[in-house]
């Protein structure tokens, strides 16, 4: 394995502006106190409130409905809170390029936008199966000075949005203004000039503001959702051109309610399996879970075990657009477990062993804290990635053929009945029909048979 430098300097410090991040809202949002500060309006208009996203569901799908039972900021409930940008269909990003007296921005602009674009809304495309229609915009294709130096706004590590974001959004809003309406975008990215502040592999200033209707208006409108982003991201293996841009689909993740996997101990809940864990080293997707809460799964893909006794599911590769993708198993209002398939596809390019990977959901456990955690089918092996900056022990949590998982207090098993033959496992891309963009999937299904509140006596 190479040195990862990263890992130890990204995840700590990241925690360490959300829990800044916490404590700001806290102190502004004292009638609500939940931190996440309820939309005032409806309005759209950088990402402002009201726009719940579109969680598609039955009846049958209520019980695996959990949702937070305290205040907690950014939680894994489903379905999101209001407050975020939509995640489903045409989505407007304003991009800002910005820069500053003692941080002139270096060459073009644009250089800058496209280290993120096209890859980023690419990116959304895949892991959304085209649900969602990210349009990056740049109304201002230019540097835009701020009327501070860098060093005035104070902004380091874990700098709360008072004072230094608040002036720093008023001041862009100022300088935007006359050739930009605000009303018009779902949600802002700001993408500094690299030269202004510490290198990422000595610390991560990257940060997003997510659901705050108290931050400053512009026509008309708060601009609650805005991502910023620092430096080059890299992870320390010369990929920055191929994986640095992964930055900016993690930042929009808390833009559209989704909250921080990886915790002070870095990525051990989740590993490379979201990239709300990982959003450093080699491209990998969104956990099922959080593709049902983005509204990207149908309900007829998402089984919702709730009842006693033994049944069979199908599921298909997550990465792969049809089918049957997730089976939730609540085992309360506010927890249960997930269960879904992962292969080597799509935005999962560091796959090393694919098969049923499973985890539990705790919609009380807050951002940064632990609300996902994989368990790990081959405990203690040291994993199987060779990718650089993949937390190696969970990259072979999938569970295959013959193995269960099982939760002996909640009399719950999970077993994998059967999986793919590995030939067609190997061709793991059949191409597209062209007409309708589906793969054949007659091939790719996994069996899964859970068992609730049988005998578990084996
Ligand atoms: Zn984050």
């Amino acid at each position: 394995m190479q040195p990862q430098p990263s890992r130890r300097a990204i995840c700590p410090r990241r925690v360490a502006a959300l829990a800044c991040m916490t404590a700001l809202t806290l102190a502004v949002s004292t009638s609500a106190g939940n931190g996440r500060l309820s939309p005032a309006t409806s309005a759209a208009g950088a990402g402002s409130g009201g726009v719940r996203n579109v969680l598609s569901r039955t009846t049958a799908h209520a019980p695996c409905l959990i949702s937070s039972s305290r205040e907690v900021q950014m939680s894994e409930g489903i379905p999101t809170s209001s407050g975020y940008a939509r995640s489903t269909g045409t989505v407007r990003a304003l991009t800002l390029m910005i820069d500053f007296s003692d941080a002139p921005g270096e060459g073009d602009a644009l250089d800058r936008y496209r280290e993120f674009f096209p890859k980023t809304q690419e990116w959304f495309r895949t892991s959304s199966y085209g649900r969602l229609d990210y349009r990056p915009e740049i109304p201002i294709p230019d540097w835009l000075r701020m009327p501070k130096s860098f060093r005035a706004y104070g902004i380091e590590r874990g700098a709360p949005f008072d004072p230094g974001y608040r002036n720093l959004v008023r001041d862009i809003v100022a300088a935007a203004d006359p050739k930009v309406n605000f009303q018009d975008y779902d949600l802002l990215n700001v993408l500094v000039t690299p030269n202004a502040g510490p290198s990422a592999l000595d610390t991560v200033l990257s940060v997003t503001f997510a659901g705050n209707t108290q931050a400053p208006t512009a026509d008309g409108v708060p601009v609650a959702n805005a991502s910023f982003v620092y430096s080059r991201q890299d992870d320390g293996s010369g990929t920055y051109g191929q994986t640095g841009y992964r930055v900016l689909p993690h930042e929009n993740g808390h833009v559209f309610g989704l909250p921080d996997l990886y915790t002070a101990e870095g990525g051990g809940a989740v590993g490379h399996w979201d990239i709300m864990s990982e959003d450093w080293g080699a491209n990998n997707d969104f956990l099922a879970w959080h593709k049902w809460k983005l509204g990207w799964l149908d309900a007829s893909q998402v089984h919702c075990a709730a009842e006693a006794g033994t049944r069979d599911y199908a599921l298909t590769p997550l990465a792969r657009p049809g089918g049957p993708k997730l089976v939730f198993i609540p085992l309360d209002d506010r927890t249960g477990y997930a269960v879904e398939v992962r292969t080597r596809a799509g935005n999962d390019e560091a796959v090393c062993r694919p098969g049923v990977l499973i985890y539990k959901v705790d919609a009380n456990v807050d951002t940064g804290m632990g609300p996902i955690k994989v368990y790990d089918a081959r405990r203690e092996s040291g994993g199987c990635t060779r990718s650089p900056n993949v937390h190696a022990e969970l990259s072979d949590a999938p569970f295959r053929k013959g193995q269960t998982f099982i939760d002996r207090e909640a009399r719950i098993r999970v077993t994998v009945v059967s999986e793919p033959d590995p030939a067609s496992e190997a061709d793991a891309e059949p191409a597209a029909d062209p007409a309708t963009g589906t793969r054949p999937a007659a091939d790719d299904h996994y069996r899964v048979r859970v068992s609730r509140d049988e005998p578990l006596d084996d």
